[in-house]
């Protein structure tokens, strides 16, 4: 009895690959193939004790003109994140489908629920969107959203941006980012898209944890991505905001979907784009007390190894003297813990540091 074919297992094969084959339970309005700028909405079914048969409508936005590149623009995975969210509805607005050569599709607010609640992970399930993908048909409201991301959109898309900042425990010197790829001419486009975004930080990083990020999934199919840290502390300033704006607009530009040229950073009489990265464990303080912090260096100064980062005071304990940390790195204070208040295992700072002369080829012996 070596065959197994007894009427279970064919039965269950069946099913097996009826439903590797059924569609995204998410429904959407938009017709991609049709030229012109058409608002849209991605329909996630959501039923619950509140509404039956009720649904997340979640707004996407396609503008499209003859044949070119797909750009996939996308925000909000996090909801209390606004760099994205604002620029790419501006973008939307503004986007004269006319005057483009391709496509830009576009998802301001992916994370619809958690947008809602301005939290970081969905409020439905308890998910962190950028951790589910690829996503699951079957699964939960974040997993149902990734799953139709990555089996209709991504498949779509040239080239994908992903809009984040640092929430509203984190705040970072504006940043384009991108990792170190193994593939050295993919590694080459995605290093120029950095730089063309134009943001005042290019951070080249390598996560310690990659596993169910929209970035691997896009990775994976051996497709352009980038992301950003924009700012933070839960909200949005002037600054952050014009550097979202200038970095879509050159991206468009960059990808050549619309006519003109990329603008950098030192026509706007600023710095050039720094191109950075956070080589290895020293980079990152995580704490091991609660209290309020004290920061003693401010985002984007330049800090010696050994030099006081800043200070963490017991307010139940005002007799006894605020525990100090340290840099282990010298460079630059690329991200803070946002709240005046900090808990045990947080993560304090992060200190990035400058990319050497020897340029990007050397990025590949990193660890
Ligand atoms: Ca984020």
């Amino acid at each position: 009895m070596s065959e197994d074919y007894s009427e279970t297992s064919v039965v269950e094969a069946a099913l097996d690959a009826q439903l590797r084959k059924m569609p995204s339970r998410v429904s959407c309005t938009i017709d991609f193939g049709a030229d012109g700028k058409h608002f849209g909405l991605m329909t996630v079914p959501h039923s619950r004790n509140e509404s039956a048969w009720g649904s997340i409508q979640i707004p996407i936005i396609c503008a499209r003109n003859g044949s070119g590149p797909t750009l996939l623009f996308t925000a909000g995975l996090h909801g209390d994140e606004y760099e994205g969210p604002i620029a790419l509805m501006k973008l939307a607005r503004d986007l004269d489908p006319g005057a483009l050569q391709g496509r830009v599709i576009i998802t301001p607010t992916l994370n619809l629920p958690a947008i809602r609640a301005a939290t970081r992970l969905s409020p439905i399930d308890g998910r962190n969107m950028n951790r589910v993908f690829p996503g699951n048909r079957d699964g939960t409201v974040t997993e149902v959203i990734a799953h139709y991301v990555h089996t209709e959109l991504l498949p779509m898309a040239d080239a994908v941006v992903d809009i984040h900042s640092g929430g509203k425990t984190l705040d970072f010197v504006p940043s384009a980012v991108m990792h170190y790829l193994d593939d050295s001419m993919l590694m080459d486009r995605t290093l120029a898209a950095v730089k063309a975004f134009g943001a005042p930080v290019g951070l080249i990083l390598r996560e310690l944890d990659n596993q169910g990020m929209l970035d691997t999934a896009v990775e994976d199919m051996r497709k352009l991505f980038i992301s950003t840290e924009l700012g933070g502390s839960g909200t949005s300033t002037a600054r952050s905001i014009t550097i979202a704006e200038r970095g879509l607009k050159n991206l468009l530009r960059h990808f050549r979907l619309v006519e003109g040229k990329v603008e950098t950073p030192e026509a706007a009489g600023h710095p050039p784009t720094r191109m950075m990265q956070t080589p290895d464990g020293d980079c990152f303080t995580l704490v091991k007390h609660a209290g309020i912090l004290e920061m003693t260096v401010d985002l984007g100064a330049a800090v010696e190894e050994g030099q006081l980062l800043g200070r963490i005071h017991d307010y139940e304990e005002p007799a006894q003297p605020p525990v100090p940390y340290y840099a282990r790195k010298s460079g630059m204070l690329l991200s803070r813990h946002a709240p005046g208040l900090i808990q045990r295992g947080d993560c304090m700072a992060v200190i990035a540091t400058d990319i050497p002369p020897s340029g990007p080829a050397d990025l590949y012996e990193q660890g």
